[in-house]
């Protein structure tokens, strides 16, 4: 069995949907399980749903008619007038606007995913019938049946065991199957979520329950690069990279893989690709076991949005063990993601992302004992393998907030220009 994950780029309009024809033409469609994002920038587009249904139910309709329009225009081109997947499309969503109109739950985090859903449910029907238009059987799978998690909707924890029984019953036989990366659910059958671009990590979860020869993630880019050509020029394809490597890159912000993707490949040793769905026959980036990086060269990963926190003892006392595991507790709370840390004799700094937009109420409590300073917006730059040279060329101009240092990471936090 293999796995093949496609992002939102790769289902982004019609052309893109018949672009996924051609990868599996060229690689095969005989056992392989096929993960899928919502297309181009839904995901995006279905939160400005849940913002209007808690903050501006006047602009309700329209963000939910945006939506609709998107996918019907694809299916307009995709499909002959009157295909079964209109219906299919106007059901899904219909049961969203029923859902909004009876929901009576409060709870932000339980109405998104029961809305962002949507997204993947549709992206998936549209690929599968045009593959099945296309003369490529394939089966359709809710994934929501299969991955099992606990209730932290927008960011639930993967319940293994009962994870793994489903899927090794509901995908057996050889052929084709269809399913929706991201979402999952909770034991009252309601729809959780697995962290934004979590598709990748669902590609994971398959991979491992169904011990998959390996996974594959289609991107608009060759392979991981050693930058991202977004920002740094003259990037290079990495070929192969370790999964400890790659763990370390994805955590500081290499977005061409989720984070959390690495660990259940790893633990089984499934080899993941990277690969181009621009060129398929391009052999991309292996990651795997052995060699750390080929080519060796130096990885600079930019991490931008993060919140640097610095709390220094009101009264001169030292910062200790027991006031940093205070702090750790309320960070742990106020669901903060750490990235990096510094303490010294009565200071300590730290680097956070505020996923769930809790900088408020933490800094409050933070404000009781200790003197709080903050910086919003400011990038965490880390440079790994890099030279004294590399990094002072890249750091040119920029205003350093924190450094910290190993023999093979340099981490700065950056105030944006
Ligand atoms: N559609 C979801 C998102 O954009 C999941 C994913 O793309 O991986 O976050
Ligand atoms: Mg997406």
């Amino acid at each position: 069995m293999q796995v093949f994950k496609f992002g939102g780029a790769s289902v982004k309009d019609a052309d893109s949907v018949k672009n996924i024809v051609t990868v599996l033409q060229k690689t095969g469609v005989k056992n392989k399980l096929i993960v899928l994002s919502a297309m181009g920038k839904t995901t995006n587009a279905l939160e400005e749903v849940v913002d209007a249904y808690f903050n501006d139910e006047t602009k309700l309709s329209e963000t939910i008619e945006a939506s609709r329009k998107y996918h019907i225009d694809i299916i307009t081109t995709l499909f002959p007038k009157g295909h079964a997947i209109f219906k299919t499309v106007h059901t899904l969503f219909k049961n969203l606007e029923d859902f909004l109109a009876i929901n009576k739950s409060p709870n932000y985090d339980f109405v998104y995913d029961q809305v962002i859903c949507y997204g993947e449910l549709t992206s998936t029907q549209i690929v599968s019938a045009f593959l099945a238009e296309s003369n490529i059987k394939n089966q359709w799978i809710d994934a929501r049946e299969l991955i099992k998690t606990d209730t932290s909707y927008r960011d639930a924890k993967v319940d293994w065991d009962v994870t793994q029984k489903n899927i090794q019953q509901a995908i057996q036989k050889e052929g084709l199957f269809i399913t929706q990366g991201f979402v999952a659910s909770e034991e009252n059958n309601f729809t959780t979520t697995l962290g934004r671009e979590g598709s990748d990590y669902t590609g994971a979860i398959f991979a491992y329950c169904l011990n998959a020869d390996n996974l594959t993630i289609w991107k608009d880019v060759p392979g991981v690069l050693n930058g991202d050509p977004r920002v740094f020029k003259n990037t290079k394809l990495l070929q192969r990279i370790s999964y400890n490597e790659a763990i370390e890159m994805a955590f500081y912000g290499a977005s061409v893989i989720h984070p959390k993707t690495l660990q259940p490949l790893q633990r089984k040793e499934i080899p993941l690709y990277v690969k181009s769905f621009i060129t398929p026959e391009s052999p991309g980036t292996f990651i795997g076991k052995g060699i750390q990086l080929d080519p060796m060269v130096a990885c600079f990963i930019v991490k931008k949005n993060q919140i640097l926190i610095s709390l220094s003892s009101i009264d001169f006392s030292f910062i200790m063990e027991e006031n940093i595991s205070d702090i750790f507790n309320l960070l742990h709370i106020y669901k903060m993601k750490v990235t990096m840390m510094q303490n010294s004799a009565i200071s300590f700094s730290v680097c956070i992302e505020n996923k769930f937009n809790t900088l408020e109420p933490l800094l409050k409590k933070l404000r009781a004992t200790y003197k709080v300073r903050w910086n919003e917006g400011v990038t965490l730059l880390t440079a790994r393998h890099a030279s004294a040279n590399e990094i002072h060329m890249l750091l040119h101009g920029r205003k350093v907030l924190l450094k910290q240092e190993n023999r093979t990471v340099t981490q700065f936090v950056l105030k944006e220009a």
